[in-house]
Formats: structure tokens, C-alpha cells, sequence
């Protein structure tokens, strides 16, 4: 138990060393492995209050699950709008926020995209052209029409649809750590199939180590660490989510203005904040932007820093990043 134990932290990301092994939990929600680590006062009830509300949150934002609400406002796009959960009106509007912020690199109406690659699912397939053309007039966040007062959602035009892939798990991230908080759970690590919240500190007082996944191997190798206090650490990455098709690769962070993966020399994007469903959506969106505007947006913002690893294996970090490379076969560059 013990050995497995530490390999499983080394596979999911967080580099807590093997010096005395603490009760992990391990659910597959939201179509991810949700890993959940409370130190000290980690009790059963509270491992399955967090386990709860992510697959409430699920139940509420899943796009592929019939009946959430998601589902529902896709399914009236172009007819009516409909009712949500506040939870994820709020959710919504915060994409749409980061919609705006990023020009629409990152666009919550990317689903008819997604659906037509079908990245992620069974059968993903590269599209004929004419069917990416026939989908990309249906991607605009403009076209979302909120009301916070009646907590509705609707889609404008027919055949539109949300995905909260990019966000929604950060939300949850947030939401986990609340009710550790509320718990009164002096540390914990919080791991939604890579997407990082560590909470409180070491035990010795030390700064959490967390692995940064090396985009071109299988998950478990690491090309550096970032030590973090009260921080949420994402990633969006090339190695996520994809598919091969004639020796090409095709991965999940789509183009809004061109249909295909997003291609601009970038293979992954970290950003380390406070708040989850903040980096979350930040990292698609960073990713999405490449790294001149993706770089001037993490600049433009309070308390955020970024890793940006390219292709050819360099890496750049913006202030407030404290990254260590332990993978000598990248090579950290300042531009
Ligand atoms: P992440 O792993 O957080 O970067 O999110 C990627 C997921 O978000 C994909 O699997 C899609 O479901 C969705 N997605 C893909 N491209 C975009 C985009 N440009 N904007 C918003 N969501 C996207
Ligand atoms: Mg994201």
C-alpha cells in the first residue's frame, strides 16, 4: 500500500515525498481521475462530502450527461431560455468573462466543435472542412444571452452549444477546498486529473512540491517542479486529450476562429493563482492565445504567473513563477 501509494502521487502530479503515507481517495468524476488527499484531520465524511459535490457538479455541468443543466440550454438553443442552477449561471458567466478577456481565444460555445472532433471520446475523427465550416458560425460567447435575475441561460441560435470542459473543473477544485476550509482541514491536496489545489502547507512548514507533466511522455514524468502555499496549479497541454490520425496528432484546445487544435509552437501551459476556476480557465485560454498575447494576459493580472513549454523545448516563465527544471533536456530561455 505503501509503495502504491507513492507512485500514485507521482502519477497525478503532486510531489509529496514518500516519507510517511496519508489516506488518499480516488473517484472517477467528471470524466477524470479525481484524487483527493486530506492530511491530519481527514475524515471519512469529509472525503465523501468533497467526492458529493463533485459529482453534483457534474450532474449540473457535464455536457455529455443527459438531463444537467448544461445539456438542457444546449438543447433549447435557438428556442427558449432555461433555468439554472445559480452554481452554474455562475460558472457560465465566468467563462463568458474570460471569453471577453482573452478576445475569444477561449469561447464556452466551442461545443459543436467538440462534438465534431469527438476528441476525448470513442470515436474521434478528423472532419471534412465543409463540416467545419457549417460549425464555426455557431461558435460566439456574444450569442450567450444570461439573465442573473431570472438565473436563465439561452443559447440564440439553433444547433449552438456549451462546453465547460475548460473551467468547470477548476470550479470544483474551489469548491473542494471550501469544504476542507469549513472542515477545518489543516492540508489537504486537491487533484482533478491535473488540475492542482494544494491547501495549507507541509507539515515541516515547507512549500508543496508539484510536478509539471512533461507533454511529451505519459503521464507520471515531470520536467520541473513549482513549489506552492495556498495555490491551484493547471495545466492545458497538447498530451491531454488527442488523437492520431495519418501520423498526425490532434489534440483538445480548439480554435474558435479556425475549427482545428490551436497550433502555435506551444505544448503546454501552467498557470499557478489562488482561485482554480480562474487558472483553469486561463490556461485553455492562454494556451489558445499563444504566448505573445497569452503572455501579456498573464501579465495584465494580479497574483497570476504562467509556464509556457514549447515544441522545441525551451520554456519561458513569466514573473512570480518559481519553477525548477529537472528534465536537462528542456531548457529555460528569458525570450
Ligand atoms: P483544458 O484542459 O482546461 O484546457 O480544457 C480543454 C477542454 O475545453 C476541451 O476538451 C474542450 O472540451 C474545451 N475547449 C476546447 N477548446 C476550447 C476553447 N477554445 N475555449 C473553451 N473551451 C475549449
Ligand atoms: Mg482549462
Amino acid at each position: 500500500m505503501y509503495t502504491l501509494l507513492c507512485i500514485f502521487f507521482v502519477l497525478t502530479g503532486t510531489l509529496t515525498g514518500c516519507s510517511k503515507p496519508e489516506p488518499t481517495q480516488a473517484e472517477f468524476v467528471l470524466g477524470t481521475v479525481c484524487t483527493i488527499t486530506l492530511y491530519d484531520a481527514g475524515k471519512p465524511k469529509v472525503y465523501r462530502a468533497i467526492f458529493d459535490r463533485l459529482v453534483e457538479i457534474e450532474k449540473r455541468m457535464s455536457v455529455g450527461m443527459e438531463g444537467t443543466d448544461v445539456y438542457r440550454v444546449n438543447e433549447a438553443a435557438g428556442i427558449e431560455a432555461v433555468v439554472v442552477h445559480p452554481t452554474v449561471f455562475e460558472v457560465i458567466e465566468r467563462a463568458v468573462d474570460f471569453a471577453k478577456l482573452s478576445g475569444g481565444a477561449f469561447d464556452p460555445t466551442v461545443g459543436p466543435l467538440v462534438s465534431l472532433w469527438g476528441i476525448g471520446k470513442d470515436n474521434p475523427r478528423l472532419p471534412e472542412q465543409a463540416e467545419i465550416d457549417a460549425a464555426l458560425p455557431l461558435i460566439n460567447w456574444r450569442d450567450i444571452d444570461l439573465d442573473r435575475e431570472k438565473s436563465t441561460v439561452f443559447l440564440k441560435r439553433p444547433g449552438m452549444a456549451l462546453d465547460l470542459g475548460a473551467i468547470a473543473k477548476g470550479y470544483a477544485a474551489d469548491e473542494a477546498a471550501a469544504i476542507i476550509k469549513k472542515a477545518k482541514v489543516p492540508r489537504a491536496i486537491i487533484d482533478l486529473g491535473g488540475n492542482i489545489l494544494v491547501y495549507g502547507e507541509k507539515p515541516d512548514g515547507t512549500p508543496w512540491r508539484v510536478g509539471i507533466q512533461n507533454p511529451l511522455e505519459t503521464r507520471g514524468a515531470y520536467i520541473g517542479i513549482v513549489e506552492a502555499r495556498e495555490k491551484t496549479v493547471v495545466t492545458s497541454g497538447v498530451y491531454e486529450r488527442y488523437f492520431e490520425s495519418d501520423g498526425v496528432r490532434y489534440h483538445h484546445i480548439l480554435s474558435p476562429a479556425l475549427g482545428y487544435p490551436v497550433q502555435n509552437g506551444l505544448l503546454s501551459v501552467t498557470i499557478i493563482a489562488s482561485r482554480s476556476i480562474d487558472a483553469d480557465a486561463l490556461s485553455t485560454s492562454v494556451f489558445a492565445l499563444g504566448y505573445k498575447e497569452g503572455r501579456a494576459l498573464i501579465d495584465s493580472l494580479e497574483d497570476v504567473a504562467g509556464i509556457f513549454v514549447f515544441d522545441d523545448l525551451s520554456i519561458r516563465l513569466t514573473k512570480g513563477a518559481s519553477f525548477r527544471l529537472t528534465d536537462d533536456k528542456y531548457q529555460i530561455v528569458s525570450d
